[in-house]
Order: structure tokens, then C-alpha cells, then sequence
């Protein structure tokens, strides 16, 4: 199969960058970007940048995909918690990764369109909700990853409740105004790791739902 060369120039760009999972190179490799991003801006989808989507929120940089998706360290076993899907493109790919995953979107006009793309993909492991993902989601926990795809000022106590002993947690933390960082954090026997990855800038994580989400 010959593959788009702005695809084949973005997987070169992410290797470069050190993103060096195979299995995570390969997910972002097999899913259309161009299917998850707004008609448009469909001849940017290969730009490893963030692009707008509906209600003012974003999809995300591929690299920041791919290296948070790394540092999640996940297995084909596992069930992974998304807070945020935004686009959906995360959930996809981490659909080739896991065995399943949850995804919970604070937007119902974005949880809808995500939904039509998870059609149209076939991607029949992907569980999503409307909700308020600072909450997790309490039925179907505990889960062995969670990624938060959306900056809180610190990481919500339901999240690290819901989080499997041993699981793994990959989320933006904005400590002050205007200053993200990605953290990766391990549940240990002995309480959480918190380990500092890189500098972030994602779109505010926010409690409860909007108005549109209500009805
Ligand atoms: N993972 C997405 C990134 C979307 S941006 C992608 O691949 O496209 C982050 C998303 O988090 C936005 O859609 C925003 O509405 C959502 N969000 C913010 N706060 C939330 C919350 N408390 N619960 C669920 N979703 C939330």
C-alpha cells in the first residue's frame, strides 16, 4: 500500500523527536488524521500541530499524541480510561494498542461527531460517554491506564481512585497560569510516582458539563 508522503514525512518527524515504540508508531501510522480533523483544515492533517475543532477546543499535536501514548506503556490487555476525546484521534489510536478503551467528553456535539468517526472506522473497541471526566467513570473502574488529554491545576482524587494498583496515569498538570507540564504517574504499593516528562499546552480540563450536554 503506498502511504500519503505528508503521512510518511510526519512518521519521519516523530521518530526524529524520539518517539521510538514501534507499536506506537504503527497506530498513528494506520489511523486517518484526516478523518478526525474539520473539513477545513484537511490539508494540514499531517502537520504535526494541534487544529481546532468544534466548541472551541482543539485536536491534539501529533507528537504530543505520540508521546503521551508512549509513556502510557500500554498493553493489548489492558482497558484505558480517555478523559477528553475531543476529535476522537486519541482514542483511535490507542484503540490498535489496548483491549479497550473508555472515553468520557464533557461536549455532546464532539462525543457525537467522535462517535461517527468510530463508525466509519470500524472501531469496535472504543466505549465513550458524556460526562464530567474529572469524576472518572465510577461503574466501569478500576482501570490499568488513564490519559487526560486536557489541563487541570492538579490531578482529580477520583482519577487516582480509579486508577489500578501498578496502572499508569499520563496527564497535563498547569501548577501556575500559563505553565503546563506532562506528568506520568505509577501506582505503586506505597502510593503514586510522579514522574516530570515535558512542557505542554493543552486546553483547560473543566468541572461539570455545558449547557448543550444537559438535555
Ligand atoms: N484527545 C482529544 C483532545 C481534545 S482537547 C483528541 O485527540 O482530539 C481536550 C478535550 O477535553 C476537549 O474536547 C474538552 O471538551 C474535553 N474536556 C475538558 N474538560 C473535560 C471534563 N471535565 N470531562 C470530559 N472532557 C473534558
Amino acid at each position: 500500500m503506498t502511504q500519503d508522503p505528508r503521512k510518511t514525512s510526519l512518521m519521519a518527524a516523530l521518530q526524529k523527536q524520539g518517539i521510538r515504540d514501534s507499536r506506537v508508531l504503527d497506530a498513528i501510522a494506520t489511523v486517518p488524521r484526516e478523518v478526525f480533523v474539520e473539513d477545513a483544515f484537511s490539508d494540514q492533517a499531517y502537520a504535526d500541530q494541534a487544529l481546532p475543532i468544534s466548541c472551541g477546543q482543539t485536536i491534539s499535536q501529533p507528537y504530543v499524541v505520540a508521546l503521551m501514548t508512549e509513556a502510557l506503556d500500554v498493553k493489548a490487555v489492558h482497558r484505558v480510561l480517555e478523559i477528553g476525546t475531543g476529535s476522537g484521534y486519541q482514542s483511535a489510536v490507542l484503540s490498535h494498542l489496548c483491549k479497550r478503551v473508555y472515553t468520557v467528553e464533557r461536549f455532546r456535539t464532539l462525543a457525537d461527531k467522535a462517535a461517527r468517526r468510530f463508525d466509519a472506522l470500524k472501531l469496535k473497541n472504543v466505549t465513550q460517554t458524556v460526562g464530567d471526566g474529572t469524576k472518572g467513570w465510577l461503574r466501569l473502574a478500576p482501570f490499568d491506564r488513564i490519559i487526560v488529554t486536557a489541563a487541570a491545576k492538579d490531578v482529580p482524587q477520583a482519577l487516582l481512585d480509579q486508577l489500578e494498583p501498578g496502572g499508569v496515569m499520563v496527564l497535563p498538570i498547569e501548577e501556575r497560569a500559563g505553565k503546563q507540564d506532562l506528568y506520568r504517574i505509577t501506582r505503586t504499593e506505597a502510593g503514586f510516582e510522579r514522574q516530570h516528562l515535558v512542557p505542554v499546552r493543552f486546553v483547560p480540563l473543566v468541572e461539570g458539563l455545558p449547557k448543550e450536554s444537559l438535555a
